[in-house]
């Protein structure tokens, strides 16, 4: 590497490949500093025996970056050409209305949509098809058979894919003149592709880069950045190839693209571990976003699914349901796994206490996986009947980045709580998709015994926005406060893409780094020289056909939580106000959340409610049964500091018609701070109908008797989970969500300033 270039980029994927080629082909020196190794073709590792040779970035760089950060366990690749040696090829437009999710001005689908055609040009994008050698794989047909069954085929979408299904057995150039082989359905993109069928950045970003005199330090580590006099940057880096040689090098322009969590951690380091970059955003670090990714797996399916046959995705099923806090925005892919590991992940469908047994850390289920693996990896099995599930959708994005004072080391929160809703339904889509293969279910061991999320479309930390205040860079991928310092991977994606990221990323980089170059070198209508051949693409998501009112609930169970309620009391009728012939009236309802998860982001916070209702001379002697009953548990109320809970509890009195007892707590503070009181009295109505216009026979209030409410409390049950942690988490969600809603009624109103409790464990509030 020389000691000075024009442009300098750190790391080598999505974002990197499309700067590096875009720099070098406006006539800039560009210099590229990549950790991982290049690979020529037929060289990717295939030593199952050994997990050190090769494998792992920690064992003298090998290909997979596997990360167990606190809350998160994140996989990333390392090697030249980034993730795409490992990713699993699939390349999707983000939907036009996710760019409402945070991202600056003058970002929307319509003016990215020039970027994403290049994009698809550059990588050549194609679906399986039947006229293709190897035609479409089983587990293709399969899932879209499966997602009719399931009434879904309207969402049903063969994924765009950057590989080449050309002839397998002819080794030809590109064109851009790199050498590749057509697929070969080997099912082993996501451990590098031994015929160089993938389209991966190597072949065809970086080979122009590298063709206008981008240089290239393969197994160099970027350590740390800091400020030269003359307004560029210096960067030091460890040379792995020289035997851990310390470097360094300078440029005017440097371009970080080392992936999410790694560009975020190397600023991280240069601001609080070196000082180097003291002017970075307080941002730094924030708006982290796992994309909302969930693993699980199928077995046992009546059909083979032959998952090592095929990309290893190739289709995908959207599910969008819901609205505001509430909605849940997914895709389910189908997924492939190389032969070799049928052996290991029978082990989860076996039941092995090593991968399905309830750990306590995050260490102990990732050592189960290591010695399950060193027992079974490699071994020949039959795991023709199973199948991989990957899904991912549009998480909260507030996930943080950060280090830990003194030690320094890399941490990662995750909002587990506010993003469960998103990770059940998707849970539960999976094992409605493994029920209509005919199979059972599993999750992978780290969500089973942790409910800790595996990501690997690892998004923000320094994301773009419009001031400092909001992000890290400008909507060009400028770091606030360090000009001529850029960010342009994933890192500066300002949420969840909802849809596998790669290809936004590639495209945000094309628009950004196109806006850079039109600066540095004054030349204002500079375009990227492939634009001219980019055609317009469709995009296979807008013929998504999204059902009115949403597509269907999943219909596995999720964990929920049910009570028992009772309350007494006199109601008289409205012709008699002087209480002469009071009825003595009461309720016994098991109110039921069937998936906490959906209870807690809707704003209307429904239960269910099933018993019996006494109301003498309405129903007969042994009460009569509610039927379709409902209760909304701590609704907004009529003003900012009360809360209702609305109780609707339909029967049928002893003379056949229809009737309704529907009542409200009205939840505020009267002055007295009469907590008790007012989630205990029940203002109640008994109308002749089944409507809430219907007219009134008998009224007054219902109450929760002290002695009631001791026994209501022991019938709280947590519903479908018998692990304990997650009854435990459950529980402590509810309560934190029913302690919230309180305190913002008797307790902030009286604050001199607003404090609430943490909002994250509350729901419906974003
Ligand atoms: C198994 C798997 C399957 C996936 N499938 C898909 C898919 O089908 N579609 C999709 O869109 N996405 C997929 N992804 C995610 C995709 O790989 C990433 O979103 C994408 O690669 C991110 O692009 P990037 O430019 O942000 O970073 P990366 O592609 O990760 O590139 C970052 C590069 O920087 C290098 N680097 C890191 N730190 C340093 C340093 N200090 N010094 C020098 N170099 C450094 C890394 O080695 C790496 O090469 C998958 C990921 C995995 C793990
Ligand atoms: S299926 Fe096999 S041959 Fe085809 S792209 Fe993937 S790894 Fe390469």
């Amino acid at each position: 590497m020389r000691d000075r270039y024009d442009a300098l980029v750190i790391g080598s994927g999505f974002g990197g490949a499309v700067a590096a080629c875009r720099l070098a082909q406006a006539g800039q020196r560009v210099g590229i500093l990549e950790r991982g190794r290049r690979y020529a073709l037929g060289t990717f590792p295939r030593d199952w025996s050994n997990p050190r040779n090769g494998w792992l970035y920690q064992h003298d760089q090998g290909l997979f970056d596997v990360r167990p950060v606190n809350e998160m366990t994140i996989v990333q690749g390392a090697a030249y050409g980034g993730g795409s040696h490992i990713y699993a090829n699939v390349h999707l437009r983000m939907p036009p209305d996710a760019f409402a999710d945070g991202w600056p001005r003058g970002y929307d689908r319509a003016s990215l949509d020039p970027y994403y055609d290049l994009v698809a040009w550059m990588l050549d994008l194609n679906t399986v098809s039947a006229d293709q050698p190897f035609g479409v794989p089983a587990k293709t047909a399969r899932t879209r058979e499966a997602a009719g069954r399931m009434g879904r085929g309207g969402q049903f979408v063969l994924t765009p894919l950057a590989v080449d299904f050309g002839d397998p057995y002819t080794l030809r150039a590109n064109k851009f003149g790199a050498q590749q082989y057509g697929c070969r359905h080997t099912g082993e993109c996501d451990i590098g592709c031994n015929f160089q069928a993938k389209n991966t950045l190597d072949l065809n970003y970086l080979t122009v880069a590298e063709r206008h005199g981008a240089q290239v330090g393969t197994r160099c580590e970027v350590t740390r950045i800091t400020p030269t006099h003359d307004g560029g940057y210096e960067v030091l880096f460890i040379d792995h190839e020289a035997g851990g040689a310390e470097r360094r090098t300078t440029a005017p322009v440097v371009v970080l693209a080392a992936g999410a969590v790694n560009t975020t951690e190397l600023l991280l380091r240069c601001r609080n571990q070196y000082g180097t970059l003291p002017r970075m955003s307080s941002m730094l670090g924030h708006r982290y976003s796992g994309n909302g990714d969930y693993l699980g797996f199928a077995f046992g399916t009546d059909l083979p699914m032959e998952p090592s046959s095929g990309p290893t995705i190739t289709s995908g099923i959207v599910h969008d349901r819901g609205t505001g806090a509430a909605r849940r925005w997914f895709i389910f892919q189908e997924g492939g796994f190389p032969r070799e590991i049928a052996g290991l992940l029978q082990l989860i469908d076996e039941g092995d206490d090593r991968l399905t047994g309830l750990h306590r850390t995050q260490d102990e289920v990732l050592k189960g996986i290591r010695e399950a693996a060193r027992g079974r990896i490699g071994e020949e099995k039959d795991g023709e009947h199973s199948a991989v599930f990957l899904a991912m959708g549009r998480d909260t994005a507030d996930g943080r980045i950060s280090l830990v004072p003194v030690t320094h080391d890399l941490r990662v929160t995750w909002n587990l709580t506010r993003n469960l809703g998103l990770y059940e339904s998707e849970e539960r889509f999976c094992n409605d998709i493994a029920e209509a293969l005919g199979g059972r279910t599993a999750a992978n061991p780290l969500w089973r015994a942790l409910r800790l999320p595996v990501s690997v479309h690892n998004l923000g930390g320094c994301v773009m926005a419009d001031g400092p205040s909001r992000g890290v860079v400008d909507a060009r991928g400028e770091m606030f406060g360090h000009p001529g310092l850029f960010v342009m991977d994933g890192g500066c994606l300002p949420a969840s893409t909802g849809v596998n990221p790669s290809h936004t990323i590639a495209a945000v980089a094309e628009r950004n780094v196109e806006a850079l170059i039109r600066r540095i070198t004054g030349q204002p209508r500079w375009t990227a020289p492939e634009r001219e051949h980019a055609v317009p693409v469709a995009d296979p998501l807008d013929s998504v056909r999204i059902p009115v009112g949403g597509t269907p609930a999943p219909s596995a169970p999720g964990t929920g939580l049910r009570f028992t309620e009772t309350m007494h009391g006199r109601l008289r009728r409205p012709e008699d106000p002087d209480h002469r012939a009071e009825t003595e009236t009461s309720f016994r309802v098991t109110v039921t959340a069937p998936v906490l998860a959906d209870f807690l982001d809707d704003a209307t916070h429904p239960m269910t409610a099933g018993g019996i209702v006494h109301v003498p001379g309405i129903t007969p002697a042994e009460g009569a049964q509610v039927a379709g009953g409902a209760v909304n548990l701590l609704v907004a109320g009529d003003d900012r500091d009360s809360r209702k809970m609305i109780y609707t509890l339909p029967f049928f009195g002893q003379d056949g018609h229809p009737y309704l007892l529907d009542g409200v707590k009205d939840v505020r503070d009267h002055g007295r701070f009469d907590v008790w009181g007012s989630t205990t009295t029940l203002h109640t109505r008994v109308r002749r109908g089944s409507t809430p216009d219907a007219p009134v026979v008998l009224s007054g209030d219902l109450r929760l008797g002290a002695l009631d409410f001791t026994r209501q409390l022991t019938t709280v049950r947590i519903t479908e989970t018998a692990n304990t942690l997650w009854q435990a988490g459950a529980l402590a969600r509810f309560g934190l969500f029913f302690a919230g809603s309180l305190w913002d009624v008797f307790v902030r109103p009286k604050l001199p300033v607003p404090l609430s409790l943490p909002s994250a464990h509350r729901g419906g509030v974003r």
